[in-house]
């Protein structure tokens, strides 16, 4: 009986190791098959024009840097643009200390599309500038117009919204467009004053600790970080690829079926620390970052505008900010 029972209970315990190795593999690959054969929804028109006007309209505003006029004036503004456009505008104030003792007021804007729908995606950028030109070679301690590193993000999130609002058909999930702050003010490789951990992107540690609604959830989230400039080129970076590269890959097979195969390359870069970083980390929701990546392989990173005076409306392009609003756009009516 024993023997025989034994033998039952090996037989059924081998069964279960097949069926469970089989589903994930079969799973996945038939999934995989099943996105292929789908015919994609055809999104609404990102309009470039548009969405430059919009990054144009922060920098006449003047550096957005915290705890000044221009950016007290741009948060209001952008908070007024996204009512207008009929979303659902929630608002963190709230105070973080920066790495030179300065306490930071600061706020998250979070504009929501279909607010009752469960199954939602995040949009996001940071809508602050960089309070010192600590790249460059003049003028250091002078702040960044801020047109790429801040600007255009937030000029592709308004153009979003505003698409969404106009569009007859609007897409099947919720969406959440967030609008972080205090992404920039962080400790410059060169300070002279003790290290301070965790200095950058302090909106994102923030919301990530304390979201706009209790027990907020998202599929997954896009970052967008410098995604103006000409001739920019994204790559599949580190952070995103260790956390949401299913995500990554969903976003690249869309520009690239679209014609956006010379902005979004099938090339990795090495991870970096940017507000992804703490939603993935502490929000726990799978996140990418969208952020120009130097394929030239000369030093920098990003593009050499970076934390420079030469990050201005000169090097802003209608084409890359259209690459990146109308693939985002898709991904969201395909969801
Ligand atoms: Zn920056």
């Amino acid at each position: 009986m024993k023997n025989r029972m034994v033998l039952l209970i090996l037989l059924f315990l081998a069964s279960v190791a097949l069926h469970s190795c089989d589903s994930s593999d079969r799973g996945n690959g038939q999934q995989a098959k099943v996105e292929e054969a789908e015919p994609a929804v055809a999104a609404p028109d990102f309009n470039a024009d548009s969405a430059y006007h919009f990054v144009a309209e922060q920098v006449a505003f003047g550096p957005r840097v915290p705890n000044t006029g221009p950016h007290r004036a741009t948060g209001d503004w952008i908070i007024s643009k996204l009512r207008e456009y009929g979303a659902d505008v929630k608002v963190q104030n709230f105070q973080m200390e920066a790495y030179d003792g300065t306490t930071l007021n600061l706020r998250n804007i979070i504009a929501s599309y279909n607010p009752d729908v469960a199954k939602r995606v995040m949009v996001a950028a940071h809508w602050d500038t960089r309070h010192v030109a600590d790249r460059d070679d003049q003028n250091q301690d002078k702040p960044i117009d801020g047109a790429n590193d801040g600007a255009s993000g937030v000029g592709v999130l308004l153009e979003i919204a505003r698409t969404i609002h106009e569009a007859q058909e609007k897409p099947g999930v919720g969406v959440d467009l967030v609008f972080f702050d205090g992404e920039d003010y962080g400790q410059p490789d060169d300070s002279d004053l003790p290290y301070k951990e965790d200095s950058w992107a302090l909106g994102a540690q923030y919301w990530s600790k304390n979201k706009h609604k209790p027990n907020y959830r998202a599929q997954y989230g896009i970052l967008l970080d410098m995604v103006g400039a000409e001739n920019a080129k994204f790559a599949r970076e580190g952070i995103s690829m260790q956390y949401a590269k299913r995500v990554v890959d969903k976003i690249w097979k869309a520009g690239n079926r679209i014609g956006y195969s010379d902005y979004f390359r099938y090339v990795k870069a090495p991870a970096i620390t940017d507000d992804h970083y703490y939603v993935n980390e502490i929000a726990k929701i799978p996140m990418v970052d969208i952020i120009e990546y130097n394929m030239s392989g000369n030093g920098d990173y990003f593009g050499p505008y970076h934390h420079r005076h030469t990050d201005n409306m000169d090097i802003i392009s209608k084409n890359t900010l259209k690459a990146v609003g109308q693939t985002v756009l898709h991904v969201l009516y395909n969801e």
